[in-house]
């Protein structure tokens, strides 16, 4: 059993995320000065290993956009491969969506009644699925200064409002040579550029949603970044959290918390891919006023007896799991139970986030079954807007990642009062 690691389980539906597999640009240059967007105007980075196709052996963009569109080539009525068909070239593409495929006319009619429900969802998720290419593209440097929260960020639409130039910004990356490279490649037509507006901002949204929850999670938890330097733990964390993840992408927490005392955020898992986060957990406290991502590969227990134990990193003050998926499946749980034990009994502030409601449920059960001390459960205001949608089963509502979040702090035991302490009664 591997806490956190073992997913996407096979038993379960999971929304399909970027793996390694797919052709994304490797290089991406690192610089302080990163746009507030989290996105830059595409013009200044030429992704050289992709335009040189030395990491995938693709050899031009239009090979590399067929080979990330392969992975979803297949019938989703009969579930036919191409390589099963007379003519792999026959496989038909939904005209409305630009998503799904058909192996000819008569699957395509007996799966409309079902398709014609998610066919508008899931255009957006196949735009989505290009644009992020460019968020993952260049990144050029934007001087301008970053905006930091106000009090009264209390979701995405606020987020937005308080971006300086944000039209201007999002101008620049539409009107980038990134963003016709991509569409005179990309094998699909172009949308309107009000579209293509909207698929940035939800791919904005999707690139800050982890950072800023790490934040809802130290407000839940009255956890006080200016007061002292805090270290958090992202347990479980796979390629989704690590792969070519930057050393700055978790700054989003700097300007939500302006004047804090240092952030340190450890990525614990056996799933962690190496890259330029891959650096030993800090033992001594974290430079102040800036995010300090590291990272340790391997089950979260073990990282807690041979590090945290013996002082070679610090204790947490805020755990989290992004979509741990305990709930999953028997074995998956099994893997996770020394984790959710350890935190539990040493009274670890901890905040899980789950895809939809029915996910939220079944772990929240699960807590309850642990006699955990659930302090709070509900609706991410910080969600990634990006819909995804479910791999191999393309109709059916898409997930958006971290929709809903579930904190929890130490055994249910040990603040509620037992029947004989109870006084009186309270009429309610
Ligand atoms: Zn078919
Ligand atoms: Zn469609």
């Amino acid at each position: 059993g591997a806490p956190g690691s073992r997913r996407p389980a096979p038993c379960v539906p999971v929304p399909h995320v970027p793996g390694p597999c797919l052709p994304k640009p490797a290089a991406r240059a690192v610089g302080p000065d990163m746009d507030s967007l989290g996105f830059q105007a595409m013009d200044n980075n030429v992704p050289v290993s992709v335009a040189q196709g030395s990491d995938f052996g693709i050899r031009t963009y239009f090979d590399m956009f067929q080979k990330m569109e392969d992975t979803f080539k297949f019938c989703v009525e009969c579930k036919k491969l191409p390589d099963a068909l007379p003519d792999p070239k026959s496989l038909r593409r939904c005209k409305r969506c630009q998503n799904v495929y058909y192996c000819g006319v008569a699957c395509q009619r007996a799966n409309w009644p079902l398709h014609k429900k998610f066919c508008k969802k899931l255009k957006l998720v196949a735009l989505d699925r290009l644009v992020e290419w460019l968020v993952f593209t260049g990144r050029a440097r934007d001087a301008s200064p970053a905006p930091r929260w106000g009090p009264d960020v209390k979701g995405w639409e606020d987020w937005f409002a308080m971006q300086g130039q944000l039209e201007e910004k999002l101008g620049a990356v539409l009107g980038g040579r990134y963003m016709t490279l991509l569409w005179a490649n990309a094998g699909k037509p172009r949308p309107e550029e009000g579209e293509l507006r909207e698929s940035v901002k939800r791919l904005v949204t999707d690139f800050h949603s982890r950072p800023v929850t790490i934040g809802l999670g130290l407000r839940l938890f009255g956890i006080e970044p200016l007061a002292k330097p805090l270290t958090v733990h992202v347990v479980g964390a796979s390629h989704v959290e690590t792969l070519n993840t930057r050393a700055t992408d978790y700054d989003e927490l700097t300007r939500m918390f302006p004047g804090h005392q240092g952030m340190e955020v450890v990525m614990v898992g056996v799933d962690v891919v190496d890259g330029p986060i891959m650096r030993p957990p800090l033992a001594a406290l974290g430079p102040r006023g800036r995010v300090y991502l590291s990272s340790y590969k391997g089950l979260y227990h073990d990282f807690w007896e041979g590090h945290v134990e013996t002082q070679l990193a610090a204790r947490p003050d805020l755990v989290v799991g992004f979509h741990p998926g305990f709930h999953a499946c028997p074995d998956l749980l099994e893997g996770w139970l020394p984790t959710l034990l350890l935190l539990r009994d040493y009274c670890l502030p901890t905040l899980f986030t789950v895809y939809n409601e029915q996910e939220l449920k079944a772990s929240l059960q699960i807590l309850a079954e642990l006699e955990t001390r659930v302090t709070g459960c509900a609706a991410n205001p910080f969600a990634s807007l990006r819909p995804e949608q479910v791999y191999s089963s393309p109709n059916k509502a898409p997930a958006y990642c971290s929709s809903y979040y579930i904190a929890f702090l130490g055994p249910a035991a040990a603040e509620a009062p037992r029947i004989g302490e109870l006084e009186g009664d309270g009429g309610d």
